[in-house]
């Protein structure tokens, strides 16, 4: 595989990692950050990223195992401090086109603070006419 880029210019999350676009931030050390989703889909909606950009799970690699571990542990960690621990929430990781994917930069979705609907794995009959590649 190439070696990844640490930052990608044209990357809106890159973009919020060097401070060129505002966000609300829940948390940030030298390798991740944590800010709230402008377009949340619950009470309390965080995104967790890592700081180099990585495009997707797919796109990690074996050096980048114990990240992801420490991307999932600030997820449990972020939920206790927002008070969601308790009543549940969930972490979501979209991945490419078919996952819902959106931003190509790896983000762990952090959901809760109302009950969440359980059809997690619903899809769009119509959207599968589209290419997975396209
Ligand atoms: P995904 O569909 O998994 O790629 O999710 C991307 C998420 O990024 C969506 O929930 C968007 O609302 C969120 N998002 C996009 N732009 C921004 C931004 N500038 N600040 C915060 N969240 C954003
Ligand atoms: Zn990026």
């Amino acid at each position: 595989m190439a070696a990844k880029k640490k930052t990608n210019q044209d990357c809106i999350f890159c973009q919020i990692v060097a401070g060129k676009i505002p966000a609300s931030v829940r948390f940030e050390d030298e390798e991740m950050l944590a800010f709230d989703d402008i377009n949340p889909h619950a009470p309390i909606h965080v995104l967790v990223i890592p700081k180099k950009h990585i495009e997707s799970l797919t796109h990690i690699t074996k050096q980048e195992e114990a990240l992801m571990g420490r991307l999932i542990y600030r997820c449990r960690e972020l939920a206790r401090e927002l008070n969601i621990a308790d009543s549940g929430y969930r972490v979501t990781i979209n991945v490419g086109r078919w996952g819902g994917q959106i931003v190509p930069h790896l983000h762990l979705h952090l959901l809760g603070g109302a009950p969440l609907t359980e059809r997690l794995g619903m899809y769009s009959e119509a959207k599968m006419t589209i290419g997975a590649r396209e």
